[in-house]
Protein backbone atom coordinates (compact mmCIF):
# COMPACT_ATOMS: atom_id res chain seq x y z
CA UNK A 1 0.00 0.00 0.00
CA UNK A 2 1.21 3.40 -0.91
CA UNK A 3 0.27 5.18 2.67
CA UNK A 4 2.85 2.28 4.18
CA UNK A 5 5.94 2.99 1.59
CA UNK A 6 6.11 6.35 0.22
CA UNK A 7 4.25 9.07 2.55
CA UNK A 8 4.73 12.14 0.20
CA UNK A 9 3.10 10.26 -2.87
CA UNK A 10 0.10 9.34 -0.34
CA UNK A 11 -0.01 12.87 0.27
CA UNK A 12 -0.27 14.21 -2.91
CA UNK A 13 -3.04 11.15 -3.93
CA UNK A 14 -4.97 12.26 -0.72
CA UNK A 15 -5.00 16.29 -1.67
CA UNK A 16 -5.75 15.12 -5.37
CA UNK A 17 -9.18 13.23 -4.04
CA UNK A 18 -9.75 15.84 -2.03
CA UNK A 19 -9.83 18.95 -5.13
CA UNK A 20 -11.65 15.66 -7.25
CA UNK A 21 -14.49 15.36 -4.92
CA UNK A 22 -15.02 19.15 -3.97
CA UNK A 23 -14.37 20.79 -7.29
CA UNK A 24 -16.45 21.50 -9.77
CA UNK A 25 -15.22 18.86 -12.94
CA UNK A 26 -16.40 21.16 -16.21
CA UNK A 27 -13.40 20.40 -18.29
CA UNK A 28 -14.84 18.63 -21.82
CA UNK A 29 -12.08 16.67 -21.59
CA UNK A 30 -12.28 14.93 -18.16
CA UNK A 31 -14.13 12.13 -16.78
CA UNK A 32 -14.31 9.59 -13.79
CA UNK A 33 -13.49 5.75 -14.35
CA UNK A 34 -15.32 2.91 -12.75
CA UNK A 35 -14.16 0.92 -10.03
CA UNK A 36 -14.17 -2.05 -12.20
CA UNK A 37 -11.66 -0.17 -15.09
CA UNK A 38 -9.63 1.42 -12.31
CA UNK A 39 -8.97 -2.11 -10.65
CA UNK A 40 -8.55 -4.23 -14.07
CA UNK A 41 -5.52 -0.94 -14.62
CA UNK A 42 -3.64 -2.13 -11.89
CA UNK A 43 -3.99 -5.32 -12.38
CA UNK A 44 -1.30 -7.30 -12.46
CA UNK A 45 -0.98 -7.47 -16.44
CA UNK A 46 1.05 -4.46 -15.77
CA UNK A 47 4.12 -6.77 -15.14
CA UNK A 48 3.56 -8.69 -18.64
CA UNK A 49 5.15 -7.85 -22.09
CA UNK A 50 3.22 -8.96 -25.28
CA UNK A 51 3.45 -7.42 -28.64
CA UNK A 52 2.01 -8.11 -32.64
CA UNK A 53 -1.11 -9.86 -32.37
CA UNK A 54 -3.20 -12.36 -29.91
CA UNK A 55 -2.26 -15.63 -30.87
CA UNK A 56 0.67 -14.47 -32.43
CA UNK A 57 3.63 -13.59 -29.85
CA UNK A 58 6.94 -12.95 -29.88
CA UNK A 59 7.11 -13.75 -25.93
CA UNK A 60 5.92 -16.86 -24.71
CA UNK A 61 3.07 -17.34 -22.04
CA UNK A 62 0.37 -15.27 -23.22
CA UNK A 63 -2.66 -17.25 -22.50
CA UNK A 64 -4.00 -14.67 -20.53
CA UNK A 65 -2.64 -11.27 -22.11
CA UNK A 66 -4.23 -13.07 -25.75
CA UNK A 67 -8.06 -13.75 -23.95
CA UNK A 68 -8.32 -9.86 -22.73
CA UNK A 69 -6.54 -8.28 -26.06
CA UNK A 70 -8.95 -10.41 -27.94
CA UNK A 71 -12.26 -9.46 -25.80
CA UNK A 72 -11.32 -6.09 -26.40
CA UNK A 73 -11.18 -6.16 -30.18
CA UNK A 74 -13.82 -8.02 -30.22
CA UNK A 75 -16.32 -5.61 -28.86
CA UNK A 76 -14.75 -3.06 -30.01
CA UNK A 77 -15.57 -3.85 -33.84
CA UNK A 78 -19.00 -5.04 -32.48
CA UNK A 79 -19.83 -1.43 -30.70
CA UNK A 80 -18.90 0.65 -33.15
CA UNK A 81 -19.19 -1.36 -36.74
CA UNK A 82 -15.88 -1.55 -37.65
CA UNK A 83 -13.72 -4.61 -39.01
CA UNK A 84 -10.67 -3.93 -37.68
CA UNK A 85 -9.68 -2.67 -33.97
CA UNK A 86 -6.29 -1.62 -33.09
CA UNK A 87 -6.39 -1.30 -29.03
CA UNK A 88 -2.51 -0.95 -28.91
CA UNK A 89 -1.96 2.32 -29.20
CA UNK A 90 -0.73 4.08 -26.02
CA UNK A 91 -2.75 7.43 -26.43
CA UNK A 92 -4.83 9.84 -28.36
CA UNK A 93 -1.39 11.24 -29.41
CA UNK A 94 0.32 8.07 -30.13
CA UNK A 95 -2.84 6.65 -32.07
CA UNK A 96 -2.66 9.48 -34.47
CA UNK A 97 1.29 9.55 -35.34
CA UNK A 98 0.40 5.64 -35.77
CA UNK A 99 -2.27 6.26 -38.65
CA UNK A 100 -0.63 9.02 -40.35
CA UNK A 101 2.88 6.70 -40.18
CA UNK A 102 0.60 4.04 -41.79
CA UNK A 103 -1.28 6.22 -44.73
CA UNK A 104 1.28 8.79 -45.87
CA UNK A 105 4.88 8.93 -46.85
CA UNK A 106 6.95 11.47 -45.95
CA UNK A 107 6.00 14.97 -47.17
CA UNK A 108 2.12 13.91 -48.18
CA UNK A 109 -0.46 16.14 -47.84
CA UNK A 110 -3.32 16.23 -45.13
CA UNK A 111 -5.86 18.40 -44.73
CA UNK A 112 -7.03 19.79 -41.28
CA UNK A 113 -8.77 22.04 -39.37
CA UNK A 114 -7.05 25.15 -39.03
CA UNK A 115 -5.34 26.34 -36.02
CA UNK A 116 -7.57 28.91 -35.20
CA UNK A 117 -10.49 27.01 -35.09
CA UNK A 118 -10.10 24.29 -32.56
CA UNK A 119 -7.10 22.30 -33.81
CA UNK A 120 -5.60 19.51 -31.92
CA UNK A 121 -1.76 19.61 -30.76
CA UNK A 122 -1.43 16.13 -32.57
CA UNK A 123 -2.96 16.77 -35.41
CA UNK A 124 -0.62 19.14 -36.41
CA UNK A 125 1.33 22.46 -35.40
CA UNK A 126 4.68 24.04 -36.23
CA UNK A 127 6.15 23.41 -32.68
CA UNK A 128 5.71 19.22 -32.96
CA UNK A 129 7.54 16.65 -34.76
CA UNK A 130 4.94 16.50 -37.01
CA UNK A 131 5.52 19.57 -38.78
CA UNK A 132 9.04 18.19 -40.09
CA UNK A 133 7.46 15.06 -41.89
CA UNK A 134 4.08 16.45 -43.38
CA UNK A 135 2.83 18.96 -45.37
CA UNK A 136 -0.31 20.30 -44.00
CA UNK A 137 -3.05 22.12 -45.34
CA UNK A 138 -6.07 24.10 -43.22
CA UNK A 139 -9.63 24.61 -43.65
CA UNK A 140 -11.80 26.92 -41.84
CA UNK A 141 -14.85 27.03 -40.86
CA UNK A 142 -17.72 29.79 -42.02
CA UNK A 143 -18.11 32.71 -39.32
CA UNK A 144 -21.32 31.05 -37.98
CA UNK A 145 -19.21 28.07 -36.74
CA UNK A 146 -20.36 25.80 -39.45
CA UNK A 147 -17.96 23.87 -41.64
CA UNK A 148 -17.11 24.69 -45.19
CA UNK A 149 -17.53 22.01 -47.48
CA UNK A 150 -16.81 24.15 -50.48
CA UNK A 151 -13.71 25.30 -49.38
CA UNK A 152 -12.49 21.70 -48.36
CA UNK A 153 -13.03 20.63 -51.70
CA UNK A 154 -11.78 23.88 -53.50
CA UNK A 155 -8.56 22.78 -51.28
CA UNK A 156 -8.80 19.11 -52.03
CA UNK A 157 -8.99 19.51 -55.27
CA UNK A 158 -5.91 21.59 -55.36
CA UNK A 159 -3.53 19.89 -53.28
CA UNK A 160 -4.78 16.23 -53.79
CA UNK A 161 -4.44 15.51 -49.66
CA UNK A 162 -3.74 11.83 -48.80
CA UNK A 163 -6.08 12.07 -45.75
CA UNK A 164 -8.74 14.71 -44.85
CA UNK A 165 -9.14 14.57 -41.24
CA UNK A 166 -12.38 15.46 -39.41
CA UNK A 167 -13.50 16.48 -36.12
CA UNK A 168 -11.64 18.32 -33.46
CA UNK A 169 -11.13 19.53 -30.07
CA UNK A 170 -13.80 21.93 -29.41
CA UNK A 171 -17.13 21.47 -32.03
CA UNK A 172 -20.30 21.68 -30.21
CA UNK A 173 -22.15 20.21 -33.21
CA UNK A 174 -22.49 17.00 -35.78
CA UNK A 175 -21.10 17.02 -38.61
CA UNK A 176 -22.37 15.78 -41.98
CA UNK A 177 -19.93 12.85 -42.76
CA UNK A 178 -21.22 11.86 -45.83
CA UNK A 179 -20.14 14.88 -47.09
CA UNK A 180 -16.42 14.67 -46.23
CA UNK A 181 -16.30 11.45 -47.55
CA UNK A 182 -17.31 12.15 -51.15
CA UNK A 183 -14.79 14.86 -51.06
CA UNK A 184 -12.51 12.39 -50.41
CA UNK A 185 -13.47 9.96 -52.48
CA UNK A 186 -13.12 12.43 -55.41
CA UNK A 187 -10.15 12.97 -54.89
CA UNK A 188 -8.46 9.26 -53.98
CA UNK A 189 -8.02 10.79 -50.20
CA UNK A 190 -8.84 8.72 -46.91
CA UNK A 191 -11.44 10.24 -44.73
CA UNK A 192 -9.83 9.94 -41.30
CA UNK A 193 -12.05 10.79 -38.37
CA UNK A 194 -10.76 11.70 -34.71
CA UNK A 195 -13.40 11.29 -32.57
CA UNK A 196 -11.64 11.63 -28.83
CA UNK A 197 -14.26 14.18 -27.56
CA UNK A 198 -17.56 12.36 -29.07
CA UNK A 199 -16.76 8.83 -28.39
CA UNK A 200 -19.00 7.66 -25.68
CA UNK A 201 -22.18 9.08 -27.49
CA UNK A 202 -21.43 6.71 -30.83
CA UNK A 203 -20.53 4.02 -27.96
CA UNK A 204 -24.26 4.58 -26.99
CA UNK A 205 -25.55 4.68 -30.52
CA UNK A 206 -26.69 8.24 -30.03
CA UNK A 207 -24.32 10.17 -32.46
CA UNK A 208 -23.60 9.52 -35.73
CA UNK A 209 -20.71 6.98 -36.58
CA UNK A 210 -18.76 8.07 -39.13
CA UNK A 211 -17.81 4.35 -40.28
CA UNK A 212 -21.43 4.56 -40.93
CA UNK A 213 -20.93 7.05 -43.67
CA UNK A 214 -17.81 5.59 -45.29
CA UNK A 215 -15.10 6.81 -43.19
CA UNK A 216 -12.07 4.92 -44.11
CA UNK A 217 -10.32 5.37 -40.52
CA UNK A 218 -11.49 6.32 -36.87
CA UNK A 219 -9.34 6.86 -33.89
CA UNK A 220 -10.19 7.36 -30.79
CA UNK A 221 -8.63 7.99 -26.81
CA UNK A 222 -10.82 6.69 -24.43
CA UNK A 223 -10.84 8.41 -21.29
CA UNK A 224 -12.70 11.16 -22.33
CA UNK A 225 -16.81 11.19 -23.32
CA UNK A 226 -16.16 6.77 -22.51
CA UNK A 227 -15.25 6.98 -18.88
CA UNK A 228 -11.98 4.54 -20.00
CA UNK A 229 -8.35 4.17 -19.35
CA UNK A 230 -6.57 6.19 -20.73
CA UNK A 231 -5.39 4.98 -24.21
CA UNK A 232 -6.51 4.64 -27.82
CA UNK A 233 -8.64 2.66 -30.01
CA UNK A 234 -7.84 2.48 -34.25
CA UNK A 235 -10.95 1.07 -36.21
CA UNK A 236 -11.66 0.50 -39.64
CA UNK A 237 -13.35 -1.35 -42.66
CA UNK A 238 -12.17 -4.34 -44.22
CA UNK A 239 -9.52 -6.75 -42.37
CA UNK A 240 -6.27 -7.86 -42.16
CA UNK A 241 -4.70 -9.29 -45.21
CA UNK A 242 -1.17 -10.90 -44.21
CA UNK A 243 0.43 -9.40 -40.90
CA UNK A 244 3.82 -11.06 -42.17
CA UNK A 245 3.69 -9.66 -45.74
CA UNK A 246 4.47 -5.47 -45.96
CA UNK A 247 1.09 -4.24 -47.57
CA UNK A 248 0.67 -2.43 -50.87
CA UNK A 249 -0.82 0.93 -50.41
CA UNK A 250 -4.45 -0.01 -50.76
CA UNK A 251 -7.88 1.23 -49.22
CA UNK A 252 -8.35 -2.37 -48.56
CA UNK A 253 -4.81 -2.86 -46.76
CA UNK A 254 -5.34 0.03 -44.24
CA UNK A 255 -6.03 -2.52 -41.18
CA UNK A 256 -2.84 -3.97 -42.17
CA UNK A 257 -0.75 -0.93 -42.17
CA UNK A 258 -2.10 0.35 -38.76
CA UNK A 259 -1.10 -2.99 -37.61
CA UNK A 260 1.96 -2.47 -38.74
CA UNK A 261 2.85 1.11 -38.08
CA UNK A 262 1.68 0.26 -34.32
CA UNK A 263 4.11 -3.00 -34.57
CA UNK A 264 7.05 -2.92 -35.08
CA UNK A 265 7.14 0.43 -37.44
CA UNK A 266 6.67 3.13 -33.88
CA UNK A 267 5.22 2.24 -30.77
CA UNK A 268 5.89 -1.25 -30.30
CA UNK A 269 4.97 -3.08 -26.68
CA UNK A 270 1.36 -2.27 -25.64
CA UNK A 271 0.45 -1.73 -22.23
CA UNK A 272 -1.52 -4.86 -21.28
CA UNK A 273 -3.08 -3.77 -17.80
CA UNK A 274 -4.49 -0.65 -19.85
CA UNK A 275 -6.14 -3.40 -22.77
CA UNK A 276 -7.53 -5.31 -19.71
CA UNK A 277 -8.89 -2.19 -18.58
CA UNK A 278 -10.37 -1.20 -21.75
CA UNK A 279 -12.12 -4.65 -22.32
CA UNK A 280 -14.20 -3.91 -18.98
CA UNK A 281 -14.91 -0.80 -20.00
CA UNK A 282 -15.94 -1.53 -23.58
CA UNK A 283 -18.52 -4.10 -21.51
CA UNK A 284 -19.22 -1.16 -19.32
CA UNK A 285 -20.34 0.64 -22.63
CA UNK A 286 -22.63 -1.79 -24.03
CA UNK A 287 -24.77 -1.87 -20.58
CA UNK A 288 -27.84 0.05 -20.59
CA UNK A 289 -26.15 2.42 -17.49
CA UNK A 290 -24.07 3.42 -19.95
CA UNK A 291 -26.62 4.24 -22.46
CA UNK A 292 -28.27 6.32 -19.47
CA UNK A 293 -25.42 7.97 -18.83
CA UNK A 294 -24.37 9.14 -22.60
CA UNK A 295 -28.48 10.61 -22.67
CA UNK A 296 -28.41 11.93 -19.90
CA UNK A 297 -24.79 14.14 -20.52
CA UNK A 298 -26.03 15.16 -24.02
CA UNK A 299 -29.29 16.56 -21.90
CA UNK A 300 -27.29 18.52 -19.29
CA UNK A 301 -25.73 19.70 -22.28
CA UNK A 302 -28.34 21.12 -24.16
CA UNK A 303 -30.12 22.44 -20.69
CA UNK A 304 -26.67 24.45 -20.24
CA UNK A 305 -27.34 25.58 -23.43
CA UNK A 306 -30.34 27.14 -22.66
CA UNK A 307 -29.79 28.48 -19.40
CA UNK A 308 -26.58 30.39 -20.79
CA UNK A 309 -28.40 31.80 -23.76
CA UNK A 310 -31.24 32.77 -21.51
CA UNK A 311 -28.62 34.75 -19.99
CA UNK A 312 -27.47 36.87 -22.44
CA UNK A 313 -24.65 34.44 -23.22
CA UNK A 314 -23.48 33.89 -26.29
CA UNK A 315 -22.05 30.94 -27.57
CA UNK A 316 -20.29 29.48 -30.45
CA UNK A 317 -23.07 28.38 -33.33
CA UNK A 318 -25.59 29.32 -30.48
CA UNK A 319 -26.28 25.56 -29.07
CA UNK A 320 -25.14 22.18 -29.14
CA UNK A 321 -25.80 18.91 -30.36
CA UNK A 322 -22.86 16.98 -27.91
CA UNK A 323 -21.65 17.28 -24.37
CA UNK A 324 -19.73 21.03 -24.48
CA UNK A 325 -20.73 24.74 -24.90
CA UNK A 326 -18.45 27.29 -26.23
CA UNK A 327 -19.34 30.35 -24.37
CA UNK A 328 -17.86 33.64 -26.75
CA UNK A 329 -16.68 36.78 -24.53
CA UNK A 330 -15.52 38.54 -27.59
CA UNK A 331 -16.89 42.63 -27.08
CA UNK A 332 -17.88 41.95 -23.59
CA UNK A 333 -16.30 42.94 -20.66
CA UNK A 334 -14.87 39.11 -19.49
CA UNK A 335 -12.19 40.16 -22.69
CA UNK A 336 -11.76 36.23 -23.35
CA UNK A 337 -11.41 32.89 -22.33
CA UNK A 338 -8.16 33.01 -20.29
CA UNK A 339 -9.99 35.70 -17.92
CA UNK A 340 -13.00 33.33 -17.37
CA UNK A 341 -10.78 30.34 -16.83
CA UNK A 342 -8.71 31.54 -14.09
CA UNK A 343 -11.56 33.26 -11.95
CA UNK A 344 -13.99 30.12 -12.16
CA UNK A 345 -11.15 28.04 -11.07
CA UNK A 346 -10.58 30.56 -8.21
CA UNK A 347 -14.05 29.21 -6.98
CA UNK A 348 -13.15 25.83 -7.67
CA UNK A 349 -14.65 25.04 -10.86
CA UNK A 350 -12.64 23.70 -13.77
CA UNK A 351 -13.07 24.65 -17.24
CA UNK A 352 -10.72 25.64 -19.95
CA UNK A 353 -10.29 28.52 -22.67
CA UNK A 354 -10.77 27.21 -26.42
CA UNK A 355 -10.67 29.27 -29.68
CA UNK A 356 -13.70 30.39 -31.46
CA UNK A 357 -14.04 30.57 -35.14
CA UNK A 358 -11.53 33.07 -36.89
CA UNK A 359 -10.98 33.79 -33.55
CA UNK A 360 -9.19 37.63 -32.90
CA UNK A 361 -7.16 36.68 -29.97
CA UNK A 362 -3.65 34.22 -29.97
CA UNK A 363 -4.16 30.48 -28.62
CA UNK A 364 -2.83 31.27 -25.54
CA UNK A 365 -5.58 34.20 -24.78
CA UNK A 366 -8.40 32.75 -27.23
CA UNK A 367 -11.96 34.42 -26.87
CA UNK A 368 -14.20 31.44 -25.92
CA UNK A 369 -14.40 29.16 -22.87
CA UNK A 370 -15.36 25.29 -23.25
CA UNK A 371 -17.57 23.94 -20.82
CA UNK A 372 -18.50 20.06 -20.91
CA UNK A 373 -20.66 17.87 -19.08
CA UNK A 374 -19.59 14.30 -18.78
CA UNK A 375 -17.39 14.34 -15.90
CA UNK A 376 -20.41 16.06 -13.57
CA UNK A 377 -22.78 13.62 -15.12
CA UNK A 378 -21.03 11.00 -14.17
CA UNK A 379 -21.63 12.16 -10.49
CA UNK A 380 -25.36 11.93 -10.62
CA UNK A 381 -25.62 15.85 -11.83
CA UNK A 382 -29.41 15.99 -13.41
CA UNK A 383 -30.87 18.81 -15.46
CA UNK A 384 -31.77 21.06 -12.38
CA UNK A 385 -28.38 20.75 -11.27
CA UNK A 386 -26.85 22.08 -14.28
CA UNK A 387 -29.29 25.27 -13.60
CA UNK A 388 -27.40 25.44 -10.42
CA UNK A 389 -23.65 25.09 -12.24
CA UNK A 390 -24.44 27.96 -14.76
CA UNK A 391 -25.99 30.07 -12.01
CA UNK A 392 -22.43 29.93 -9.68
CA UNK A 393 -20.64 30.36 -13.55
CA UNK A 394 -22.65 33.20 -14.51
CA UNK A 395 -22.27 34.79 -10.46
CA UNK A 396 -18.52 34.29 -10.65
CA UNK A 397 -17.93 35.68 -14.07
CA UNK A 398 -20.08 39.10 -13.44
CA UNK A 399 -16.95 39.27 -10.37
CA UNK A 400 -14.58 40.06 -13.12
CA UNK A 401 -14.49 43.80 -13.58
CA UNK A 402 -14.76 43.62 -9.63
CA UNK A 403 -10.85 41.85 -9.52
CA UNK A 404 -9.40 44.80 -8.04
CA UNK A 405 -11.87 45.96 -5.29
CA UNK A 406 -11.35 45.59 -1.81
CA UNK A 407 -14.06 42.71 -0.53
CA UNK A 408 -13.23 40.71 -4.04
CA UNK A 409 -11.88 37.82 -2.45
CA UNK A 410 -14.50 37.73 0.24
CA UNK A 411 -16.95 37.40 -2.78
CA UNK A 412 -14.86 34.76 -4.42
CA UNK A 413 -14.44 32.32 -0.94
CA UNK A 414 -18.04 32.58 -0.47
CA UNK A 415 -18.77 31.35 -3.38
CA UNK A 416 -16.14 28.86 -3.64
CA UNK A 417 -17.46 27.06 -0.22
CA UNK A 418 -20.81 27.04 -1.86
CA UNK A 419 -19.00 25.29 -4.59
CA UNK A 420 -17.52 22.51 -2.15
CA UNK A 421 -20.85 22.09 -0.75
CA UNK A 422 -22.79 21.84 -3.89
CA UNK A 423 -19.93 19.59 -5.46
CA UNK A 424 -19.11 17.38 -2.45
CA UNK A 425 -22.80 15.90 -3.02
CA UNK A 426 -22.15 13.96 -6.17
CA UNK A 427 -20.06 10.90 -5.77
CA UNK A 428 -16.23 10.18 -7.01
CA UNK A 429 -15.99 6.67 -7.71
CA UNK A 430 -13.47 5.14 -5.52
CA UNK A 431 -13.28 8.43 -3.12
CA UNK A 432 -15.85 9.08 -0.14
C1 LIG B 1 -7.47 14.49 -26.33
C2 LIG B 1 -7.32 14.44 -27.78
C3 LIG B 1 -6.20 13.80 -28.36
C4 LIG B 1 -5.03 13.27 -27.55
O1 LIG B 1 -5.31 12.19 -26.75
P1 LIG B 1 -4.30 11.69 -25.62
O2 LIG B 1 -4.76 10.33 -25.28
O3 LIG B 1 -4.44 12.66 -24.49
O4 LIG B 1 -2.93 11.70 -26.20
C5 LIG B 1 -6.15 13.71 -29.75
N1 LIG B 1 -7.13 14.26 -30.52
C6 LIG B 1 -8.19 14.92 -29.99
C7 LIG B 1 -9.23 15.50 -30.90
C8 LIG B 1 -8.33 15.04 -28.61
O5 LIG B 1 -9.37 15.70 -28.11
Amino acid sequence: MVQNTDSQVQKAILNEQKRQLEGMELIASENYQSEAVLQAQSSVFANKYSEWFPWKRYYWWQENTDIVEQLAIDRAKQIFHADHANVQALSGAAANICVYAALMEPWDTILWMDLSHWWHLTHWAPVTFLSKVFNFISYKTLENGEIDFDEIRRLARKHKPKIILAWFSAYPRELDYSKFVEIANEVWAIAFADMSHIWGFIAAWILKNPLDYGFHVMMTTTHKSLRWPRGSLILSKWVVSNPLKKPENTIENIPTRIDRAVFPWIQWWPHMNTIAAIAVALWEAQTDKFKEYAIQALKNSKVMAEEFINRWYKLVTWGTDNHMVILDFSNTPIENGKNAEYILDLVGISTSKSTIPDDPNPPFRPSGLRIGTPAMTTRGVKEDDIRIIVDFIDQTLKLIPFMQEKNFSEKINKLKSQVIEFSKQFPVPRIN
